[in-house]
């Protein structure tokens, strides 16, 4: 039988995509699974390298950060995985408490391993790691704005002490200059710290290459932890190797929408260049919902002639200013309910009426709308921009209401400030 080569967990479900992607672009062909499978993977088994499950436990307390991230590793285990790659955020999104640190902890306990690796490091992204510092772009994490998150601000960007406050094993460094010369180098340095009584090595990488050698080294090791980046190092030491064939999806098909609840800039220019293209576009206005207007129903009147026509984009997409003056009226959270259950609902009577072609904008509202048409697992596809990959789940309830079959539902979910300004229209260009 043959097994997975890579078993992951990430903290939060754009993460995962955007690990899954730089799985796919360096040759491995990816599931991802929102939330840990309750089946094993069968027939699709012969079909992947990896899996990525999709946790939401970035910010949750650390007991249950811990025990989400057991559950995933015993499914991965089951399904044979020899290596463990546990994904959080290249910025090291955690609190003094976690929950980095306590899950890495806790996967070594489960895998009975004495020591593993740390490093958020993207250089495609801008993200370096140096003597242990991460750097955003030119700045160190902790001027970077980071600094203010609202969950998890990050006030120092020494991630050995960062990562020693949450832990009650030794963290110790890799630096640059070890990573530089090369595999051998990297695990004599190993050897070394593991010596010294050090478990988790926070390694430094400035480019591709740093993280190219570092995937050398990291053959064999039982767990990982690292933001997307070390992802581009790893597929070789299973003799996996760029190609079309790891993006490949079924041959699309059906009617063409697009959906987007973000009110993020670069998405308020791709609503603004699909409306300037000529294409069909309607606003969804908040106050109506909140007044008991159905919605939903006029968006789907509106949209079912012009399906045949090519994508139409529904959106509630605004203006900060309209955003506060809504926000106003309804309450932060309230408004932001109200219009992603009208985008989910939504797309569920899309795909019923035989939309199986699917652009959703904005990290909540994709997690709204996947939820809504039943989602559990997508194969993931060609990128259409850096982060942002076609994906292809497998038909779901509900099912379509003209009986046609279960082909199947492209779709890719493209967070806020993702995306160049013709997206939504160069993404179904792609899909053809
Ligand atoms: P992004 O990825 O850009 O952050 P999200 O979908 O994660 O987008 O978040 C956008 C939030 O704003 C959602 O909760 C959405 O329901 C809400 N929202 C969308 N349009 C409006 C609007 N016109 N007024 C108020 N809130 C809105």
């Amino acid at each position: 039988m043959k097994h997975l080569a890579l078993g992951c967990i990430a903290d939060d479900f754009t993460g995962a995509t955007d690990l899954a992607n730089n799985l796919v672009r360096a040759g491995m062909r990816v599931l991802q699974s929102l939330g840990v499978p309750t089946q094993p993977l069968a027939a699709e088994l012969a079909e992947v390298d990896a899996v990525v499950v999709a946790l939401k436990s970035r910010t949750v307390a650390p007991a249950e950060a811990v025990a989400q991230s057991l559950q995933a590793l015993a499914w991965l285990q089951a399904q044979g995985a020899p290596q463990i790659y546990f994904k959080y955020c290249s910025t090291f999104d955690s609190t003094p408490q976690g929950n980095i640190g306590p899950v890495t902890e806790a996967l070594m306990d489960a895998l009975g391993t004495d020591f593993t690796v740390a490093t958020p490091a993207f250089p495609d992204n801008q993200r370096t790691v140096f003597k242990g510092h991460l750097f955003v772009g030119e700045l160190l994490l902790s001027e970077s704005g980071m600094q203010h998150h609202p969950l998890t601000p990050m006030t120092d960007a020494n991630l050995v002490r960062v990562l020693q406050a949450q832990c009650r094993r030794k963290v110790g460094l890799i630096d640059y200059r070890v990573v530089a010369q090369g595999e051998a180098a990297i695990r004599a340095r190993m050897a070394q710290l593991r010596g010294e009584g050090v478990a988790i090595a926070v390694v430094d990488a400035l480019s591709n290459d740093d993280l190219l050698r570092l995937g050398q080294a990291l053959k064999g090791m039982p767990l990982v932890t690292a933001g997307s980046g070390v992802a581009i190092g790893l597929p070789p030491n299973f003799g996996i190797a760029p190609s079309a064939h790891a993006s490949q999806l079924p041959a699309a098909t059906g009617l063409q929408a697009v959906l987007s609840g973000s009110c993020s800039l670069a998405t308020r220019r791709q609503v603004q260049a699909f409306i300037q293209a000529g294409r069909p576009a309607l606003g969804i206005d908040p106050l109506r919902i909140a007044a008991g207007e159905d919605v939903t129903a006029q968006a789907l009147a509106w949209a079912e002639p012009l399906l045949a026509g090519g994508p139409v984009l529904l959106y509630s997409t605004a203006d900060p200013d309209a955003v506060e003056s809504v926000q106003g009226r309804l309450g932060v959270e309230a408004a932001g309910a109200l219009v992603e259950r009208t985008l989910a609902a939504i797309a569920r009577g899309l795909v019923q009426r035989g939309v199986r072609q699917l652009v959703v904008a904005g990290g909540e509202t994709s997690g709204a709308c996947v939820q809504a048409l039943g989602i559990t697992q997508m194969k993931i596809g060609p990128q259409i921009d850096p982060g942002v990959p076609w994906c292809h789940a497998k038909m779901v309830p509900p099912p379509p209401a003209d009986h046609s079959s279960h082909e199947g539902l492209h779709l890719t979910l493209k967070s806020g400030n993702f995306g160049s300004d013709d997206f939504f229209s160069k993404a179904f260009t792609m899909l053809a």
